[in-house]
């Protein structure tokens, strides 16, 4: 066996039982504290809110458990199992050798991925969302938005693809450094165009209309000295109750939507301290910060490509007989998570920085009262855990846990 094979199976190995003891912590600590509401939330949510979110959270870290083992066996199954390299085979039957016979391998492992992660979002939509009174999707929807997820990751990848085999054959030792190059222009230019042309694609934006909610949000805005153009309201009620809202795009084409579910949730003082947080997101810089930091990792990911595309015992040693440059982007995308594993944490980490910045800066546009109700019946009508496992959530975790984030918010 290859030194190489041996490192990749430790790798999947040591991340996979990580990730298992992690949520086998988070049940525990889950169910531990399911009995009680947290003292600091017990006049504002009940005990069978409580109870009920950590009955979801239950079924969905169990559910996310036996998605672990498969995820890992799957992996094994398409390297050492030799489903990668029939796949090769399948697609030099129709294709001579070049981008063509490349852009065909990859939309074959896109599909045949896709098709294996079928079963569990069905599971998770119909099942688990059903059971908690989440889910507003039909089967219909979510055939239709399946389809157009496939076409559109084809639109949008395979030219990219094919311009980066292009460049692998064509350029030589340092095609790696162009097509970073590449890959990053065009990340942007996708986020450029995902509010105003992607996204209309599966919801309906519409403006804000309420008229005393506009107007708080106008007063607002002039505060903060923020022009912003879409302050858009979105369908999310189509597919689900759980509420949201987010900050999109960049230049032209940034906007701030709000779910239609978040707006029937949340007063419009609520609102205000909720798109005061999100307005800091923007003025702190924290996508132009991620987008810059997400870049220069992705330099460091496409050099070590470059070096492992050109031994042949990166593709003998993951089971494939038939070397190519598209064969090398797609099991680099396999055998990377494992190693890089542990960037998770600090991912998480830095996201959380952020959300207290921007808590911060709502504090001092906002009110912190307003933020905090509003966080309480998030997490309340969301069925997010108000007693997450402390370790898992430093490991996942994008936002602080809740009781820490409004303590932070009550101190001011
Ligand atoms: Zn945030």
């Amino acid at each position: 066996m290859h030194a190489f094979s041996i490192a990749f199976l430790a790798a999947l190995a040591l991340a996979t039982a990580a990730r298992l003891w992690l949520a086998a912590r988070h049940l525990g600590h889950v169910r531990a504290h399911r009995s009680a509401v947290p003292a600091e939330f017990s006049g504002d949510v009940g005990l069978d809110a409580h109870q009920k979110a950590a009955d979801y959270t239950c079924a969905k870290t169990g559910f996310a458990m036996i998605e672990v083992v498969v995820g890992a066996g799957v992996v094994l199954a398409l390297t050492f199992g030799g489903g990668l390299q029939w796949l090769h085979d399948a697609s030099a039957a129709w294709a001579a050798d070049g981008i063509l016979r490349g852009l065909l391998l990859i939309a074959l492992v896109g599909l045949v991925t896709t098709l294996i992660d079928l079963p569990s979002d069905l599971y998770r939509t119909f099942v688990i969302e059903q059971r908690f009174g989440f889910n507003k999707t039909t089967p219909g929807l979510f055939f239709a938005d399946l389809c157009k997820s496939l076409l559109l990751g084809a639109l949008l990848l395979l030219p990219l693809a094919a311009l980066i085999i292009w460049l692998i054959r064509e350029l030589g030792e340092y095609w790696w450094v162009y097509a970073w190059a590449v890959t990053v222009a065009y990340g942007a230019f996708v986020q450029f165009i995902a509010p105003t042309v992607i996204a209309p694609l599966f919801n309906k934006f519409s403006p804000m209309e309420d008229p005393e909610l506009k107007a708080r949000v106008e007063r607002l805005l002039e505060r903060c000295g923020f022009k912003v153009k879409g302050l858009m309201k979105m369908d999310g009620s189509r597919r689900s109750s759980h509420g949201n809202a987010y900050f999109t795009g960049f230049g032209n084409s940034k906007r701030i939507v709000f779910f239609d579910t978040l707006l029937q949730q949340l007063n419009a003082a609520e609102v205000e301290a909720v798109l005061a947080h999100e307005l800091g997101h923007f003025k702190l810089r924290h996508i132009l910060k991620r987008m810059v930091l997400t870049s220069a990792l992705s330099l460091g990911f496409f050099w070590v490509l470059g070096f492992l595309m050109r031994q042949e015992w990166f593709f003998s040693s993951l089971g494939v007989a038939s070397p190519s440059p598209a064969m090398a982007l797609i099991l680099f995308m396999f055998v990377l998570p494992p190693f890089t594993f542990l960037l998770q944490p600090l991912g998480a980490m830095l996201s959380r920085k952020h959300e207290f910045e921007a808590d911060q800066y709502a504090m001092q546009n906002a009110s912190a009262r307003d933020l905090v109700s509003a966080l309480v019946k998030l997490y309340r009508d969301n069925a997010s855990t108000l007693t997450p496992d402390p370790l898992h959530s430093a490991f996942y975790d994008s936002h602080p846990p809740a009781i820490v984030r409004i303590a932070r918010l009550q101190k001011a």
